[in-house]
């Protein structure tokens, strides 16, 4: 008697619904459009400590991340670029929540934020992550997980500069792994 098995794929939930009824998932929805269209710390700092540039060729998407690091704290973080709107709505998330805490703090933040984008149900639920827990939907499709990543893979990059970085400090370092043409000037097309 097969006639009661569920359909396939994956399991059918209901939507949690807002107080005022509407879907979390088209609330989520509206959230990363805001973000897509009204990007936060979009831009570029007279004297970033470090600079991240990296190219997500599956989609086409880049970022330019500075930050300003100063006492083991991020002090300001701005980001620059294009793409599909999951990889700027989560930058602009990204900077939202990243801008003042503490190095340690950050590093929870790009863990718990890689959790989340592996479909963790209890990093869905911290707090700590602000708006970019609208984008727990991106967990279900592979693909766009690299577009929601590619900030955050530019963020701990930024830290892992920093931490070798010059004695003096001021150091501007450019990775750029795949994509952009090497080259003497390095602005981004915006
Ligand atoms: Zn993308």
């Amino acid at each position: 008697m097969t006639s009661s098995s569920p359909p396939p794929g994956p399991p059918a939930r209901r939507s949690a619904a807002s107080p005022a009824g509407a879907p979390l998932s088209s609330l989520y929805q509206e959230l990363i459009l805001d973000h897509y269209r009204r990007p936060r710390n979009r831009g570029g700092l007279e004297q970033p400590s470090v600079r991240v540039t990296l190219h997500n060729p599956v989609c086409g998407d880049e970022i330019d991340l500075q930050l300003a690091i100063a006492a083991d704290r991020v002090g300001s973080i701005r980001f620059a670029g294009h793409g599909c709107s999951i990889s700027q709505a989560s930058a602009s998330m990204m900077t939202q929540q990243a801008g003042g805490r503490t190095l340690p703090e950050i590093r929870e933040l790009i863990d718990l934020f890689t959790e989340l984008m592996h479909g963790s149900a209890p990093a869905a639920a911290d707090r700590r992550l602000g708006d970019l827990r609208a984008l727990q939907g991106v967990a279900r499709f592979p693909v766009r997980i690299k577009c929601a990543l590619l900030p955050w893979d530019a963020l701990a990059e930024a830290l892992r500069t920093h931490e070798a970085g010059s004695p003096d400090g001021g150091k501007i370092a450019v990775l750029d792994p795949e994509g952009l043409p090497e080259g003497e000037d390095r602005d981004l097309p915006l």
